[in-house]
């Protein structure tokens, strides 16, 4: 039941304070078990919008966390440094783009992205190309709700009608339309190249999701769309930037997403999963290049500093969950879901009101032809013991990595039968 303080104080992502939808209260969560007030158990396939890797209350993570507090909880990083930052960022460098040697920690995915449109501006004012400032990318894009990064969400999805002339006007080419599994289909490329071409004098950079687009549509894309965009922006000189803060840390079969297409970004943002979603924490990496090359600039430095910027307690966390992905058979894990998300979901695209169901590591969508009832849809979850948020046409599931068989078989059953349930309700 809706806690009425809450109701009437408290706004929660994306909702109206005269008409807010119902919450959930939550009073503990462990494994992939989010636990109630009232005691109702859900099975999670949220992963708390993608960061909850290996589930909640980790005995192993909470361990991490408690000994860093027992030394400091934060201390500034001006002037300072500390041994989480620097454990984690030898990590962070083995895992990520060989060409990456730079690492910026920031407090979330939005400012990551920001730090990283602000690395692309002053690298081309360094280079004494001041006039390079604008940005490209693609329609069905996500990428944060800070006011640059809402710039280069999708313009219609996001958030442009409701900012207008507030926010920069960025250049959009239609998403890639090839699917992940696809023959690839050369034109796909040819709008990105002629806008390119058109507009390069003025493109500090191009920003992307590598292979899913998240929160803009969960569309898998083929790899070699990367491959040809690299190519255009050596040709056409300029940055590229791939936003990593949802498919990093093993969510679409890889450890980045990157690697589907082994291309190498400039600039690289990661955030979410990084600290097993324990707290906010999220990172900008970039090669020695970009990085010397701004700090010859004029400024001399890179003009960023958060107050909270590389917490430590953030930091020892991260480190401890990236650790025990990847010292696990991970990929023999992500296998494991993405077959039975498979086995689940996809007799569904049978059904006529469902426009597509697809599968890549960790994620499985359903694409329906008609917008959720949200509040309804949600109810019906939660009576059913499952914990899945929808939105606009997609019922998604992302689970915890540590989700048990028995315990994805329970989730994806009640997610079929409510989906079969919608007949009729469009
Ligand atoms: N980029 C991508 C690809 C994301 O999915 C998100 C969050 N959904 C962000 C950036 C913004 O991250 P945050 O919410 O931590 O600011």
């Amino acid at each position: 039941m809706t806690d009425n303080f809450d109701l009437e104080h408290i706004w929660h992502p994306y909702t109206s304070m005269t008409q807010p939808l119902p919450t959930f209260k939550v009073k503990r969560a462990y494994g992939a078990t989010i636990e109630l007030d009232d005691g109702k158990t859900l099975i999670d396939g949220m992963s708390s919008w993608w960061c909850a890797i290996h589930g909640y209350n980790h005995p192993e993570l909470n361990q991490a966390v408690t000994d860093q507090l027992q030394n400091m909880s934060h201390i500034m990083f001006g002037g300072l440094t500390h041994d989480p930052a620097i454990e984690l960022g030898k990590i962070l460098l083995k895992i990520t783009p060989p060409s990456l040697d730079k690492i910026f920690y920031a407090d979330s995915g939005s400012v990551a992205v920001e730090v990283a449109l602000k690395m692309a501006v002053q690298f081309w004012t360094a280079q004494g190309q001041p006039q390079k400032t604008n940005f490209i990318t693609t329609r069905s894009g996500y990428h944060g709700d800070t006011w640059n990064a809402m710039s280069v969400c999708d313009p219609v999805t996001g958030m442009h009608q409701i900012f207008g002339t507030s926010l920069p006007n960025r250049l959009f080419v239609a998403a890639p339309q090839t699917k992940f599994h696809e023959d690839w289909n050369p034109q796909d490329i040819a709008e990105l190249e002629q806008v390119i071409q058109q507009n390069h004098e003025n493109l500090a950079a191009l920003i992307i999701e590598p292979i899913v687009q998240g929160a803009g549509g969960m569309r898998f894309y083929h790899p070699e769309y990367l491959r040809q965009a690299k190519a255009l922006c050596e040709k056409y000189h300029l940055l590229l930037i791939f936003d990593e803060i949802a498919t990093g840390f093993g969510r679409t079969g890889k450890l980045f997403a990157w690697e589907h297409a082994q291309v190498e970004p400039d600039i690289m943002c990661i955030g979410k999963g990084l600290t097993g979603g324990y707290m906010t924490l999220s990172a900008t990496l970039t090669t020695k290049h970009v990085a010397e090359t701004i700090s010859r600039g004029e400024a001399g430095v890179f003009m960023h500093g958060p107050t909270f910027m590389a917490n430590p307690l953030a930091c020892a966390v991260a480190l401890r969950s990236t650790q025990l992905l990847i010292e696990q058979d991970w990929q023999a894990n992500i296998k494991r879901i993405e077959q039975q998300l498979s086995q689940y979901l996809m007799p569904l695209s049978q059904l006529d009101y469902v426009a597509d169901v697809r599968v890549l590591g960790a994620i499985g969508v359903v694409e329906l032809t008609f917008n959720v009832d949200m509040k309804t849809l949600q109810q019906q979850f939660v009576d059913r013991g499952i914990w899945i948020r929808p939105f606009g046409k997609l019922v998604y599931v992302m689970p915890p990595y540590v989700i048990t068989q028995q315990e994805l078989s329970d989730l994806l059953e009640q997610l079929v039968d409510v989906v079969k349930t919608l007949q009729g309700a469009h």
